[in-house]
């Protein structure tokens, strides 16, 4: 690939190159982190900076605590074993017994391994562990200041590409207030916050598509996500927060308000709501374009993009959007391609 990355000074020794890709769809670019190594996308951004601080300080272990069969424990636990660390992960399955992509890089990528029924109990066994821990420990989804500098590589890259694009698209002049879209995904938001902080007053306005919580809920957090990723503390637009709503997430809101409040962990199976129903989007998407998006991040937003297409609503100026294909995908081959056995 043409040599179109930033070098991020000692990174260890093996350490891949993270290109900056992105394709033209007919109406949107998608930026195609997807196609970084082994499906965990963005999550190479963000160990490179915890990774290259962690080794200057000399840890040697690490300990992570997850979703047994999410990408963020898979890719950071391969990530850190791959470089050297001891690698300790306490994570939970509601089925001890399933196996899957991630699961399985999860455990042979971890020298001591818990894993619990439920996150509840995930969470306390992290708690107690991490009182008697040497190494590094890292909250859930890796929230650490460490993320910022891999993210920020990107930012500048697609910077740089998105005025080169519009400037060829429509023969304007970048610094005569071009204007794009950058669309992602808010899981714990570190990507989003990072990519608002970094396009904060300039011409590419930065939108997030809720998919783990409500939009309400997410918002009452993000100033404090900022100063744990040590960002600036800025309040950001809640107009920049898209939640798609259809029938049966309407249903789970009106469910949440009667249950409100009484059940936080609850909430978190919102996550995995909605896991089936992009499945013929991801087939079709795949069939014509050769891309296997993930069904509970990019196929949402991919949904969304679609149907906005067909929206031409007078008067509003569109913009074209970026969106960032974030990984993930691999777990979910199976969506696209038939078991080779069936049981
Ligand atoms: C981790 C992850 C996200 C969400 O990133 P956050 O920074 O936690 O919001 C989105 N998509 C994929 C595929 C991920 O693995």
């Amino acid at each position: 690939m043409e040599s179109d990355h930033i070098p991020f000074s000692n990174l260890p020794k093996g350490f891949p190159d993270l290109p900056v890709f992105i394709q033209n769809f007919s109406d949107f670019y998608m930026v195609r982190d997807d196609k970084l190594p082994f499906g965990f996308g963005t999550k190479w951004r963000k160990t490179s900076g915890i990774l290259r601080e962690t080794m200057q300080n000399g840890a040697k272990e690490i300990l992570l605590w997850g979703a047994a069969h999410g990408n963020y424990l898979a890719s950071f636990a391969y990530i850190f074993r791959t470089f050297g660390f001891f690698v300790e992960t306490i994570t939970y399955s509601k089925d001890p017994k399933l196996k899957t992509y991630n699961e399985r890089l999860v455990t042979h990528h971890s020298h001591r391994m818990h894993c619990y029924a439920n996150r509840n109990l995930a969470f306390e066994a992290f708690k107690e562990r991490k009182l008697r821990f040497g190494g590094l420990v890292l909250p859930e989804f890796g929230i650490h200041p460490g993320q910022i500098p891999g993210l920020v590589v990107l930012w500048k890259e697609l910077e740089k590409k998105i005025h080169t694009k519009l400037s060829d698209t429509f023969h304007t002049e970048p610094k005569a207030g071009a204007k794009a879209i950058l669309l992602l995904e808010i899981g714990s938001g570190v990507s989003f916050v990072s990519a608002y902080d970094y396009f904060y007053n300039s011409p590419i306005l930065v939108q997030g598509v809720m998919v783990g919580e409500s939009k309400d809920s997410w918002y009452t957090k993000h100033e404090n996500l900022q100063l744990e990723l040590g960002l600036k503390k800025r309040k950001i637009p809640i107009e920049n927060l898209i939640e798609i709503l259809d029938e049966n997430s309407q249903l789970e809101k009106r469910k949440e308000l009667i249950e409100n409040k009484k059940n936080v962990t609850q909430k978190k199976t919102r996550f995995a709501r909605g896991q089936h129903h992009h499945d013929d989007l991801l087939r079709t998407f795949y069939e014509k374009n050769n891309i296997l998006l993930e069904p509970i991040y990019s196929a949402n937003s991919i949904h969304y993009l679609l149907k906005k297409q067909n929206e031409n609503i007078e008067g509003v100026p569109k913009f074209p959007v970026f969106y960032l294909h974030q990984g993930g995908q691999i777990q979910h081959l199976n969506s696209v391609f038939p078991k080779p056995f069936s049981i």
